[in-house]
C-alpha cells in the first residue's frame, strides 16, 4: 500500500579515520530511510591508487557483513544508500561509483538528481565514451576524466560547472575528499568532526551516530576540500537563492535531523499546529499515519486541545522480498503494513494526519480502514499543500497523471478519498513553520516554480 514512490538516496564521507570503514557502515544504518534498494561503502588509503569497494543490493543490514568489511583498506570511506531515482535498480547502477582516470581513482557518492544528463551523455558517447550504467553519476566520472585540468579538484570543480539539478555528492580520490551541493542548496549536506577527522552526511542524524560532532552545512555551491592538509571551501558557482527541497522537512528526512539548523521533529511539530489553527475539525481523537507524520499529530492534538492516540501500528519488518496478496487478499496486505487500533477508533471522530497525499491511494485505503473498525467520522489533514508536480531533483514522483491533486480540486480528492473533510496546509505555513519565508525553499512540487533551468 505504501506508494511505488521513492526517497532519494544518502551519502557519507570520512577522510582519515583509524575507523572509517566500520564507522560508515554505522552511519548507512542511521541514513536507510533515505534508500532501501541498495548500499555500498567504498574506502582508501592517502596514497594508495586502489580503491576498495562492497557493494549490493538490498537493506544495509542485508549487505555488509564483519569479515567482509574488516577487509576493507583504507583510513578514509564514503558511503551511499540508494533509491533509483535515475538509472535501474541494477547492482551495476549501485554506488559509490569507483572509477579509474589517467591520474587517478575516484569513488562517487551521489545524492540528487541531474536535469541535463541526457544531453550530456550523449555529446559524450558521441564522442566515444563508453558506459558502464544508466546512472547520470557516470556522467560526471566521464566529464572529470575528460577534463584537461591538471589537478582532479580543478577537474572536479569545472566539471559541477556543467551539470545541472540538484545534488549533493561526496566523492573519494587517495588525495582527498570531496563534498559538494548544488549551487540552489536543494539536497541537504552536512559536515561534521570525529577525532579531527572531517565528516560529512545528508542528516546529522549520521553525524550523531557516529559521534560527530555538527560543524554546519554545506553552502549552496560550495565544494569542499578534504586532504591531508586540512579543509578548504572553493566554489563551483555562486550561491544562487537557496532552495533547499521543502519535503525534506515534511516528509524525508528524520525527525531527528537539524536542517538548516531547523530540527526536524519541532517543525513538523509546527506543521501540526498550524494545521489545527487553519484547519480545526470537530473530532474526539488525533492520530497520525505512522512513522512520518507523528510528530505533526501530535502537534495537532496540543493545539487543537485533543487527545493525541496511536490510531495505527505499522509493522516495521516487511522488506523487499515481501510476497504481494493477490487481489483477494488485499485486506491482509494492507493490514500486515498499518493495523487500525479499534479500541482506539471505535465510535471516535477521527483527525487523521498525513504528511502529503500523492497518487491518494494511502489516505483511501486507511479511510476506509478507520471506518470498518467503527470511526464515526474521518477528517484528512495534510501537513503539507497538494502535491501537484513531478520532482525532478532527486525524487521519484512518477508523472504528472499519477498525482491525484494534478488537476482536481481538493473537494474532488475529499470525495474520491471518502473523508468527511480534507484540508491541506499552505506553502507559506510549511516555510513559516520551518523559521523562513518560502523564497528559501524548493517548493516545485506545490507550486511549479522550478529553481534550476531547463
Ligand atoms: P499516496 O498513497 O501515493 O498518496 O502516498 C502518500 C503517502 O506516501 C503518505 O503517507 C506519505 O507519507 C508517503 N510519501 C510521500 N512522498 C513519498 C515518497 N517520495 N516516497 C515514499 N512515500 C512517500
Amino acid at each position: 500500500m505504501k506508494p511505488n514512490l521513492r526517497e532519494e538516496c544518502g551519502v557519507f564521507g570520512i577522510w582519515g579515520h583509524s575507523h572509517a570503514d566500520i564507522l560508515t557502515y554505522y552511519a548507512l544504518y542511521a541514513l536507510q530511510h533515505r534508500g532501501q534498494e541498495a548500499a555500498g561503502i567504498a574506502t582508501v588509503d592517502e596514497c594508495e591508487k586502489d580503491i576498495d569497494v562492497l557493494r549490493g543490493q538490498g537493506l544495509v543490514s542485508e549487505i555488509f557483513n564483519e569479515s567482509e568489511i574488516k577487509q576493507l583498506n583504507g583510513r578514509s570511506a564514503v558511503g551511499h544508500v540508494r533509491y533509483s531515482t535515475t538509472g535501474d535498480s541494477t547492482l551495476l547502477n549501485s554506488q559509490p561509483l569507483r572509477v579509474r582516470l589517467k591520474s587517478t581513482s575516484l569513488a562517487l557518492a551521489h545524492n540528487g538528481n541531474l536535469i541535463n544528463a541526457g544531453v550530456l551523455r550523449d555529446n559524450l558517447e558521441e564522442a566515444g565514451s563508453i558506459f558502464q550504467t544508466t546512472s547520470d553519476t557516470e556522467v560526471i566520472a566521464h566529464l572529470a576524466a575528460r577534463n584537461p585540468e591538471k589537478n582532479i579538484e580543478d577537474s572536479l570543480i569545472q566539471t559541477l560547472r556543467k551539470i545541472k539539478g540538484g545534488y549533493a555528492l561526496v566523492i573519494l580520490t587517495p588525495e582527498g575528499m570531496y563534498a559538494a551541493r548544488d549551487p540552489h542548496g536543494i539536497r541537504p549536506l552536512c559536515l561534521g568532526t570525529l577525532d579531527g577527522a572531517p565528516v560529512v552526511a545528508s542528516e546529522t542524524c549520521a553525524l550523531d551516530t557516529v559521534g560527530a560532532e555538527y560543524v554546519r552545512d554545506i553552502r549552496p555551491g560550495e565544494f569542499l576540500v578534504m586532504d591531508s592538509k586540512g579543509r578548504d571551501s572553493k566554489r563551483i558557482a555562486d550561491a544562487d537563492s537557496r532552495a533547499l527541497c521543502i519535503f525534506e522537512y515534511i516528509y524525508f528526512s528524520r525527525p531527528d535531523s537539524n536542517l538548516a539548523g531547523q530540527n526536524v521533529h519541532r517543525v513538523r511539530k509546527k506543521l501540526g499546529e498550524y494545521l489545527a489553527m487553519d484547519h480545526p475539525a470537530d473530532a474526539d481523537v488525533a492520530s497520525g499515519v505512522p512513522d512520518s507524520s507523528i510528530s505533526a499529530a501530535s502537534g495537532y492534538a496540543e493545539e487543537a486541545e485533543i487527545p493525541y492516540e496511536m490510531g495505527l501500528v505499522r509493522n516495521r519488518y516487511i522488506g523487499r522480498t515481501f510476497i504481494k496478496p493477490e487481489d483477494e487478499l488485499r485486506q491482509v496486505g494492507v493490514k500486515l503494513k498499518l493495523n487500525p487500533l479499534t479500541k482506539v477508533l471505535k465510535d471516535r471522530r477521527v483527525v487523521l494526519v498525513d504528511d502529503s497525499i500523492v497518487r491518494g491511494t494511502t489516505s483511501r485505503t486507511l479511510i476506509k480502514l478507520l471506518r470498518e473498525v467503527g470511526a464515526k467520522e474521518v477528517h484528512m489533514r495534510i501537513s503539507s499543500p497538494p502535491y501537484r508536480y513531478p520532482c525532478y531533483y532527486g525524487i521519484d514522483t512518477s508523472s504528472t497523471g499519477e498525482l491525484i491533486a494534478a488537476n482536481r480540486s481538493v473537494k474532488e480528492i475529499e470525495k474520491i478519498i471518502e473523508a468527511d473533510s480534507l484540508a491541506y496546509l499552505s506553502k507559506e505555513r510549511v516555510a513559516e513553520a520551518a523559521g523562513a519565508t518560502t523564497e528559501s525553499f524548493c517548493t516545485a512540487c506545490f507550486s511549479g516554480d522550478y529553481p534550476v533551468e531547463n
